[in-house]
C-alpha cells in the first residue's frame, strides 16, 4: 500500500509570496501595446515536471513520440539521485541486474531531446501566482506549464520502534542498497552462512517481493500481514 508523502504535499500547496524572483516570462509588448503572451513568443514553453519516476519518464517519451519536445523546453526535477528507473522490476537487482540496467532510458536520452534532468532536488515551494517552483536547495525554477508526478510513498504503519535501527522500507533503489548495506555489515564474516533473521510486514505484492529479495541473505524469515485496527 502507498500513500502521497505528506512533506510533499503540503509543499504543493504552499505559497512563497515575496520571496520568488521574477523568473516568469515577460509579457511582450509591440508599440506600446501588451500582446498576448502565446501569440508573439515563438521561444518553446517552458514545462516542468515534479517527480522523476515513471510517470515523468512516461510523459517525455510520450513528448517524444508526438514529436512535441519542440514546443516545450522540458525540466524534469526529481530528489531521488537517480533518473528514473524501472521500479516494478526493482527485485531483479537481486538476480545479477545493475541499477543501470533498470533505467528507463540513459542520461543521453534526455541530453539529445535537450530535457533538463535536475536530480537529488525535492521541491518544496510552488507559487502559482508567479509560476515558479523552489527546491531544497532555495534554487527556483520558472515554469509555464506545471506537471506534478511525484508518485506516491510507503505506508509505514504506526508500530512503536517503527524508527529503529534495521527497519526499512521498500521502494526505492536506495532503500535496497541501505538494506544491502545492512545486511552485509552484520554478516559474520568468518562464517557467511551462519543465521541471520529477518522480518517483512505485510503480506501483499511488494512484501512478497521483499520477502525473496531478503531470502537472498537472510536465512529465517518471520512475514507478517499487517492490518489497520
Ligand atoms: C518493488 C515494487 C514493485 C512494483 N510492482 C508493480 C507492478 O507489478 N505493477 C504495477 O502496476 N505497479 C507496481 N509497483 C508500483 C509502481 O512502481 C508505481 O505505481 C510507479 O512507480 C508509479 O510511478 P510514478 O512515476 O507515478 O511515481 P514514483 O515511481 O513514486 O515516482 C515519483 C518520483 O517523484 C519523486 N518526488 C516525490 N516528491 C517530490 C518532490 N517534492 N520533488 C521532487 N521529486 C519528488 C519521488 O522521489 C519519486 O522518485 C511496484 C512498486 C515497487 C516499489
Amino acid at each position: 500500500m502507498a500513500t502521497t508523502p505528506p512533506v510533499d504535499t503540503q509543499s504543493v500547496n504552499a505559497r512563497a509570496k515575496g520571496s520568488a524572483t521574477a523568473t516568469r516570462r515577460p509579457s511582450a509588448t509591440v508599440g506600446g501595446r501588451q500582446l498576448e503572451h502565446q501569440s508573439v513568443v515563438s521561444a518553446p514553453e517552458r514545462l516542468v515536471v515534479v517527480g522523476m519516476g515513471m510517470a515523468a519518464h512516461g510523459l517525455c517519451k510520450r513528448l517524444n513520440q508526438i514529436d512535441a519536445l519542440k514546443h516545450y523546453q522540458v525540466t524534469v526535477i526529481g530528489k531521488e539521485p537517480t533518473i528514473a528507473y524501472d521500479r516494478v522490476n526493482l527485485s531483479q537487482l537481486f538476480t545479477g541486474r545493475a541499477p543501470e540496467d533498470l533505467l528507463l532510458a540513459d542520461q543521453a536520452w534526455y541530453d539529445e531531446r535537450k530535457i533538463d534532468v535536475v536530480t537529488s532536488r525535492t521541491i518544496r515551494q510552488i507559487d502559482c501566482d508567479e509560476q515558479t517552483l523552489t527546491d531544497d536547495h532555495e534554487q527556483q525554477y520558472g515554469y509555464d506549464k506545471l506537471v506534478i508526478a511525484t508518485g506516491s510513498s510507503a505506508f509505514v504503519p504506526p508500530i512503536d520502534g517503527i524508527d529503529s535501527q534495521g527497519v526499512f522500507v521498500y521502494r526505492t533503489l536506495n532503500d535496497l542498497a541501505e538494506i544491502r548495506r545492512y545486511v552485509e555489515e552484520r554478516r559474520d564474516k568468518q562464517n557467511p552462512l551462519s543465521t541471520m533473521r529477518g522480518g517483512v510486514i505485510g503480506g501483499g505484492l511488494l512484501g512478497l517481493e521483499a520477502a525473496q529479495v531478503l531470502q537472498h541473505w537472510v536465512w529465517r524469515l518471520t512475514f507478517s500481514k499487517w492490518l489497520p485496527a
